[in-house]
């Protein structure tokens, strides 16, 4: 007899999910297919960690099914033939639905061939036994637990264990997801998924580019990526990324920092760039080039680099605020408070930080137009102006509009 668990499901889910899911549940038994909630959703509802990825399995067509169900509570539908899988979109929150499947690898590092399976196919092909178990969504069975692994067990005593021996090598990117989830929760490695891990971790050189990046970003998109970072070294998980990575305590502290100062939107950029900011430029280009970075997280992390290697001249505390600002403006903000966070100097930092606040919004009151009103000729002379007068009001020699007129009047030197 298999375990109940309907009430926790029902006290788990937020109560319009609830809903639809159970809507759900019916449609499969009237098409007489077995409907499951899978993954990461099961296995943090008995932690009681939030997780609002709701993925349903069915054996069967998923998107038929998806059909039924969008029609009847008005879902917009997206769906991908291909794969099999649909999602039902709703407002404020989206359901995953696809059909159980079976994998099979056809070499190291490849993706896997995906045919329809049972949902025992499913969850064989899955990365953990805390993220491989399955409650059944029918009316009859409502709440019915599916652990094929002892994940329950797993989560008990707080273990990472993977499925079987071959695991890492049919998916070797689950050696960083084994190190995410372990760092997440406070678990540990199973014992002989840690002696796995270390057999198959030269397998890391046969992940492309794209996918190592993934795994990375899921990484930094953790409370703590740091955590993960220095359990990725003292692995010797970090260095197949790249031989100059670290994840010491010097990380742990610019990644904490950063936190408080960045926003989360930010911290996506500030995050890498704090990852290289002690490589040299031939390391951060082999780093970039292997992790395949896109373009324009590419440029910041190398501006990165090259502010580090100008920074001395911020650290002068004589320095004029339109030095500051000159020294200053060709550079992403991302790549200026990364090297605010970074810097061991704290009167450079201060520079970066007065830039980042104010300097860099500093206005001209005269615009262009009222310059060609002054008499001043339309053409490169304008710009010139601009500038002088901005260089001006950086150092406080302008303050009001007449401030400025006057200097116009005066012929500033440019
Ligand atoms: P998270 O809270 O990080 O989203 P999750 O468990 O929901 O955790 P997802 O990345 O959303 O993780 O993936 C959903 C499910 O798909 C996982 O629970 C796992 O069962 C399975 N899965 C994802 N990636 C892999 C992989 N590389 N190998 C095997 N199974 C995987
Ligand atoms: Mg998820």
């Amino acid at each position: 007899m298999s375990e109940q668990f309907s009430s926790q499901l029902e006290k788990y889910l937020p109560p319009p999910v609830l809903a639809l899911i159970k809507i759900a549940g019916k449609q499969a038994s009237e098409s007489g297919r077995e409907l499951y909630i899978v993954g990461g959703v099961v296995r943090d509802l008995f932690l009681g960690r939030a997780n609002f990825d709701f993925d349903l399995v069915v054996e069967g067509d998923a998107i038929a099914l998806a059909r039924k169900i969008a029609r009847d509570s008005q879902a917009k539908l997206t769906v991908h033939s291909r794969f099999g899988t649909s999602k039902l979109n709703y407002p404020g929150f989206s359901i995953d639905l696809a059909t159980a499947r079976s994998e099979t690898y056809s070499r190291p590092g490849a993706l896997p061939n995906v045919k329809p399976g049972s949902l025992k196919d499913d969850l064989i092909r899955r990365d953990f036994t805390i993220n491989a178990m399955a409650l059944n969504l029918n009316p009859q069975h409502f709440g019915e637990l599916i652990d094929l692994y002892r994940g329950r067990e797993d989560l008990e005593r707080r273990l990472i264990r993977i499925l079987h021996p071959k695991s890492f090598i049919d998916d070797t990117t689950r050696i960083l997801r084994a190190i995410r989830y372990e760092q997440r929760l406070g678990f540990k490695l199973e014992v002989e998924t840690e002696k796995l891990l270390h057999r198959d971790i030269g397998m890391m050189g046969t992940i492309s580019g794209d996918r190592l990046r993934h795994e990375l970003e899921l990484i930094l998109k953790e409370d703590e990526p740091e955590r993960v970072l220095r359990r990725a070294e003292e692995l010797g998980v970090l260095r197949q990324l790249h031989p100059s990575l670290t994840g010491n305590s010097w990380m742990a502290k610019t990644y904490a920092k950063a936190r408080q100062v960045g926003k989360r939107t930010t911290l996506t950029t500030i995050y890498p760039c704090l990852l290289v900011y002690n490589m040299s430029e031939k390391e951060n280009e082999e780093f970039i080039a292997r992790l395949n970075f896109p373009k324009n997280l590419a440029r910041v992390m190398r501006q990165t680099l090259q502010l580090r290697q100008e920074i001395h001249e911020l650290e002068n505390p004589k320095l004029e605020l339109s030095n500051i600002y000159r020294l200053l403006r060709g550079y992403s903000t991302a790549a200026i408070q990364t090297n605010a966070i970074a810097v061991h100097s704290s009167v450079a930092s201060q520079h970066l930080n007065l830039y980042l606040n104010k300097l860099r919004y500093v206005k001209t009151l005269l615009n262009g137009q009222d310059l060609i009103k002054m008499g001043i000729p339309a053409g490169p002379k304008v710009g010139g102006i601009l500038n002088a007068l901005q260089k001006a009001r950086l150092d406080g020699k302008v303050r009001t509009r007449k401030d400025e007129e006057g200097l116009v009047h005066k012929g500033i030197p440019l």
